[in-house]
């Protein structure tokens, strides 16, 4: 079997700290599984901007377009605060995003048994939760044109966003909040403002068009926004699929990362369209940053990037038996009584990133 290329950014601050873990990982599955990874190393956000005065170069772009995936950290950190905002870590961020054409960003909401109590939300609530938010990822609020800011002949200065989806944005997006609920309970929430924002009409108008016309199998329903977050605090395992535009997809998946006690324990997925051999370009990261305050202390959580190492095993190279490994290992650490820094609880063991790391190893080895 052809090697599968790889192409590893940490980025910056525990970005670093938590992919060296997820470095064991890809050394165990050559070791003990015989995957071949082709494995490249480059830079991405302040650390390319420190060698490269650009926070995503040229050739890093060129190399994530040949690999089959791509693995990152995180990026930004006060350091960078005060350059202009082309040379920002995160313009390398969504740049990447944009050039690969990484058009779905899912993020799993999944709380673990072991850390039910980590939730903010009360156990009945959020135990068991399993959902998966589909949020769209390059177009929307975020790229729409004409943006800016400008001054006023009164002498005030206005700034100004576009909202704007085509119906093949709609549709490419929807399709894969579709394909994903097959796999799971057959049930989407589409969430929009539809009774305000007349792009959200047409989103929700071509979201019905394309179950009735694809997926008479699957169940659609529709939400608002604000309902939307209030709902996933109120009672978020009503939830299966929920597929929505690219910043109400921002927010609320944020929300529904707190259902789960930790960001550090949360993995993403981007991916772009499907070319002829069915192959998707794709990203693989935390949905985390760089966490400044934590950086260079050794206590940052790494599961949400080996989390994000196996949905990369899972949707990039079709690798289930593996991906569910690495699920199960988390899963025994964790129930096992270790806790980094983040979701410590009262009668468990604290331990560092590498000293989590190695554990999820050892677990690897006891299923092997
Ligand atoms: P952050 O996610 O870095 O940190 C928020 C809080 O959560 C911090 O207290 C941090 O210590 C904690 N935290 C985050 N990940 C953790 C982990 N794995 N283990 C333990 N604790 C963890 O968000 P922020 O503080 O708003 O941003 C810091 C920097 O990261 C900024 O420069 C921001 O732009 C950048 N950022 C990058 C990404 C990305 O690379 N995808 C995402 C969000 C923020």
């Amino acid at each position: 079997m052809a090697a599968k290329k790889l192409l590893i950014l940490p980025g910056d601050g525990i970005g670093v700290e938590v992919m060296a873990q997820v470095r064991r990982i890809i050394e165990w599955m050559a070791k003990k599984r015989g995957v071949a990874f082709d494995v490249t190393e480059g830079l991405i956000g302040g650390a390319a901007y420190d060698v490269h005065g650009t926070p995503l170069a040229d050739s890093t772009l060129t190399d994530a377009m040949a690999a089959d995936a791509v693995l990152l950290g995180a990026v930004g950190g006060p350091k960078w605060d005060g350059l202009p905002f082309d040379k920002k870590p995160e313009r390398g961020l969504l740049k990447i995003r944009k050039d690969m054409g990484l058009f779905a960003n899912l993020r799993p909401a999944v709380v673990f048994d072991a850390l039910v109590e980590a939730s903010t939300l009360k156990p009945e609530v959020v135990a068991g939760l399993d959902m998966m938010i589909v949020r769209e990822l390059t177009g929307g609020l975020y790229f729409g044109e004409p943006r800016g800011i400008e001054q006023l002949p009164d002498g005030q200065r206005r700034g100004f966003n576009t909202l704007s989806y085509t119906t093949s944005e709609i549709q490419r997006i929807g399709r894969v909040a579709f394909e994903l609920a097959r796999k799971r309970n057959k049930k989407v929430c589409s969430v929009d403002k539809a009774n305000v924002l007349e792009c959200t009409v047409l989103w929700r108008e071509e979201m019905i068009k394309l179950q009735q016309a694809e997926y008479p199998d699957v169940e659609l329903s529709h939400m608002y926004v604000d309902n939307a977050a209030m709902q996933l605090v109120r009672n978020p395992k009503q939830f299966d699929v929920m597929v929505t535009e690219n910043t109400f997809g921002d927010i609320l998946s944020d929300c529904a990362a707190m259902l789960t006690g930790s960001l550090g324990m949360l993995p993403s997925a981007s991916l772009g369209a499907e070319d002829a051999q069915g192959r998707r370009k794709a990203l693989y990261e935390p949905i985390h940053g760089s966490a400044p305050d934590i950086a260079g202390k050794d206590i940052a959580n790494p599961l949400a990037t080996v989390l994000s190492f196996g949905m990369c095993l899972r949707y990039s190279f079709d690798m289930a038996a593996e991906a569910d490994m690495i699920d199960a290992a988390v899963k025994n650490v964790l129930k096992g009584g270790l806790r980094t820094a983040d979701i410590m609880q009262p009668g468990k063991a604290k331990v560092s990133t590498t000293v989590m790391g190695e554990a999820i190893v050892r677990e690897l080895d006891k299923m092997a």
